[in-house]
């Protein structure tokens, strides 16, 4: 065995052994893997081989697209067969919701790529004779299908087998039999990892341990938010239905997906595999998996499996003529949203992480290429945020793992609508003003653990969702919101928002190389500014304020705590001459916009908030109502008048009182993140996450004015000049998005020129309701992009005229900003 290779890769189920290979594949060779026992030991041998490119999420999909198109070529680059059957894969839907689901993600199938088609219930029948199409209570009927004509399903042992023989072929060792027991820092900053055959010592380390992640990551200190679930799938003997159907000349049928009663059906010889995702099934292994476990499976639970085989056997009746063979229990990582853990460990150095994958066999080569892209060249080629390790928080206790983790299971079959909120592990952050919150009506979600208030339900009307992928129950509300933002005062409550302290001597100019805008240098002053990455992509965004000399406040999105944190921990430099501070939660945010704000905010304060004083883009420090040491920002992410109150969180009841007490002769009201949607939509503004992400530099978002070229160094710097010197490809525009009653756009839309080429894609999209205009932002190809434009854009599968319009529907001159 080798006692130092530059990666080493613990864990040789497929995901790990497709790092290796993809480690391999650019360039890296002094590479290992070590596994406990033998490769395929974990979850991957026993998995159903299912490869669903079905993903309604943008990375994901990008993922899973890139592993069938691999696993396609891999038998000729290896001289290793993976039994791939592209039998295609069928997802039936029996209600409009379902439809409608299925339109949303073609949108996001068009801009990654992936083929598909809508297709009729004659149609399916046609592809899947032994099927009934249904029409009673019990067995709704069939309403159409997403077909999926390209993928299929795969033996997971000859998957991991060919990457294998790649990753040997490329120059990588596999140690088997080799389990890591312990690890250490060196003095030099690498990583010593203890086995039964000795020590070996790796520049970076990638976990890829399945089942174990939790045990392997406290290894290192870290509390890794995956912990498996039960789920289990049925081995039908021979099904003579199935044999005459195969004997007469028919082709293998496609996977089939009765999403609306859980459960997937597969050909596997001439009998079935029907693998349901029940209720009930429990989370596993939260402390760690017992010796004992080993290769075993857990005993079949018939009882949650028995609703699922009777809904299969009324859709597909050959089921009720075969025996059952076997029925396979195993263990399935999962997350709390369902979504693998890719990309680097918080707080540690060159490690990362490949865990938490519930669908692995699909994932493990889309997701290693992108992890052996991010190690070799320091970032990822895709936007990977949504699958980034650091999209969570320390929030994530075991019981809140255990209860989320059982909600995705249950959930996975369930319609994903957009506005979706589920219930589990809730509420668990809240901000102090949420019980006052609740008693005016509001109906929260959640998000990185905190409660957040989406909109505020008036007397008389239910406080409750009705989710849809069309405009719903609280439309007509969330309008009211707006309009009193628009033209009274509203408060938000933005406490979640991350908050950071950053002083020192060498602060200004730490920040300073760190984003692309100037940081600024007076007192009281802000700048919105964009950390990118080294090849010019938005990583984060912050706003940057100067309280004083050689002390920045610096506010980035609430869901970005970690991430951003982890990023500015790991960037500090080392001579001590910048600390870093997480206050995140010593402080709350209340948001007071509107043309009245001036008056209820100068009702609690002394400090002059007219024009000249306090003008916009400054920040003061000061006292309102009762509380002290208020960061007052004059700024915020709605365009209106308005200031952004930082206050120290024991003052939030004092400070939250007083704004109603002396608002409420102003016509002062609560509004939610809803009607912050489409506030900001009206303003053109970008949301990090969505709008901004590392697919694209500040220049194709057009954010020239916040990129300052001439100061300096700062890091993408080079990878923009590059580009401007090509020509920036993509511009960011806002579009007007005409004839719309029902469905506005959302984001993930894709755009089309005239003469119907798709040109880019919508990012976010949303009614405007003061505006009275539905509206999307996204990215067009360059020469798409002037005002006026027409294109169309695909909203649930209707092609609707659009023009790019100029930014900032809603007081462009930014009159009402600077009032
Ligand atoms: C019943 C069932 C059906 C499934 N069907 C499908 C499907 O159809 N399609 C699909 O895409 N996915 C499916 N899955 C999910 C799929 O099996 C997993 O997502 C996938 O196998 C995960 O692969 P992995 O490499 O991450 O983990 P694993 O295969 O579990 O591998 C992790 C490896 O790490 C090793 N290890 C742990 N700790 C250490 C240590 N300290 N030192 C060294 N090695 C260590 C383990 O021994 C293990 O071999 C199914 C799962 C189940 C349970």
């Amino acid at each position: 065995m080798k006692t130092h290779v530059r990666v080493l890769v613990i864990g040789g189920g497929v995901v790990g052994v497709s790092t290796l290979y993809h480690l391999t594949r650019k360039g890296w060779k002094d590479v290992a893997l070590i596994e406990r026992t033998e490769l395929t030991a974990g979850s991957t041998w026993h998995a159903a081989g299912l490869l669903p490119l079905f993903n309604m999420s943008y990375t994901v999909g990008q993922l899973h697209k890139y592993s069938v198109d691999l696993y396609k070529r891999l038998p000729q680059e290896t001289g290793q067969d993976v039994s791939f059957h592209v039998s295609g894969n069928l997802r039936l839907a029996t209600c409009r919701e379902r439809m409608d689901e299925y339109q949303k993600y073609c949108g996001t199938a068009n801009t990654i790529g992936v083929p598909f088609e809508l297709i009729s219930p004659q149609r399916v029948k046609e592809l899947w004779p032994l099927l009934e199409l249904g029409g009673t209570a019990e067995t709704p009927a069939i309403i159409g299908a997403l077909y999926h004509p390209d993928d299929g399903h795969i033996a997971p042992a000859d998957l991991t087998m060919a990457l294998r023989k790649g990753a040997r072929a490329g120059g990588a060792e596999i140690y088997e039999h080799t389990e890591a027991q312990s690890i250490a820092r060196t003095n030099g900053g690498e990583w010593r990892v203890s086995t039964p055959k000795g020590e070996i010592t790796a520049e970076h380390l990638v976990f890829a341990t399945g089942n174990y992640a939790r045990q392997t990551g406290r290894l290192i200190g870290l509390n890794v938010p995956a912990i498996p679930v039960e789920h289990q799938y049925i081995v039908y003997d021979e099904s003579p239905e199935l044999k005459s159907y195969r004997q007469a000349g028919g082709r293998e049928l496609a996977v089939l997906r009765e999403s609306d009663q859980s459960y997937y059906l597969r050909e596997e010889r001439l009998g079935w595999i029907l693998g349901p995702y029940e209720k009930g099934a429990p989370a596993r292994f939260a402390d760690g998996v017992p010796d004992w476990f080993g290769r075993s499976l857990f005993p079949g639970d018939l009882d949650r499996l028995v609703p699922h085989v009777e809904a299969a056997t009324r859709r597909v009746p050959a089921l009720e003529n075969c025996g059952i063979k076997d029925i396979v229990n195993g263990p399935i990582s999962y997350t709390p949203d369902g979504s693998p853990l890719i990309g680097p460990a918080w707080g540690v150095r060159n490690v990362w992480l490949n865990e938490g994958h519930s669908f692995g066999i699909t994932a493990a080569g889309g997701s290693g290429w992108q992890l052996a892209e991010w190690i070799t060249a320091g970032e990822p080629g895709i936007d990977m945020l949504a699958v980034d390790p650091r999209r969570f928080g320390a929030y994530t206790s075991k019981r809140y793992v255990v209860k989320k983790n059982e909600e995705t299971y249950r959930n996975v079959f369930t319609v994903h609508f957009p506005d979706e909120e589920r219930a589990e592990a809730r509420p668990a952050k809240t901000s102090p003003v949420y019980d006052r919150l609740k008693a005016m009506g509001a109906v929260f979600g959640q998000r990185y653990g905190w409660e957040r208030a989406n909109w505020f339900a008036p007397a008389g009307a239910a406080a409750r969702d009705e989710w849809s992928f069309r405009r719903s129950n609280y439309f007509a509300h969330v309008g009211r919101e707006v309009r009193l933002m628009r033209e009274r005062v509203g408060v938000i409550d933005l406490t979640p928002f991350t908050k950071h302290e950053v002083t020192g001597p060498g602060a200004e100019a730490w920040l300073d190389r760190l984003v692309a805008n100037k940081v600024p240098s007076r007192v009281g002053r802000m700048a919105l500014s964009h950390a990118l990455t080294e090849r010019g992509g938005i990583r984060s965004e912050f706003t940057i304020t100067k309280l004083a000399d050689e002390r920045f406040y610096v506010v980035s999105a609430g869901a970005a705590e970690r991430y951003d944190g982890d990023y500015l921990e790991k960037a500090l430099p080392q001579d001590g001459s910048v600390r870093l501070r997480n206050i995140t939660n010593a402080r709350g945010t209340f948001v007071v916009a509107g043309p009245n704000s001036r008056a209820v905010l100068g009702a609690l304060t002394d400090t002059p908030l007219d024009n000249e004083s306090f003008p916009w883009l400054t920040a003061h420090t000061i006292e309102a109502a009762l509380a002290v040491d208020v960061y007052a920002l004059r700024v915020n992410f709605v365009g209106s008048l308005g200031w952004e109150l930082h206050f120290p969180i024991e003052y939030a009841h004092n400070l939250f009182d007083a704004l109603f007490e002396a608002g409420a002769p102003h016509g002062i009201g609560m509004v939610g993140m809803r009607a912050m949607e489409s506030l900001r939509m009206e303003k053109s503004y970008r949301m990090w996450g969505s709008d901004l992400t590392v697919d694209y530099t500040p220049f194709e978002a057009s954010l020239d004015r916040f990129v300052r070229m001439k100061k300096g160094d700062f890091i993408g710097r080079a990878a923009l000049e590059r580009q401007l010197a090509a020509g920036v490809p993509n511009r960011f525009v806002t579009l007007e998005v005409h004839g719309v009653t029902d469905a506005d756009p959302l984001g993930n839309e894709p755009l089309f020129d005239k003469a119907g080429r798709m040109v880019g894609r919508a990012t976010s999209g949303y009614y405007g309701h003061h505006v009275k205009k539905s509206l999307a932002i996204g990215y067009v190809r360059a020469e798409c992009a002037a005002v006026g434009t027409p294109l169309s854009i695909l909203i649930l599968g209707e092609k609707k005229q659009a023009t790019v319009v100029a930014e900032s529907p809603y007081d462009p001159e930014n009159a009402e900003l600077r009032a």
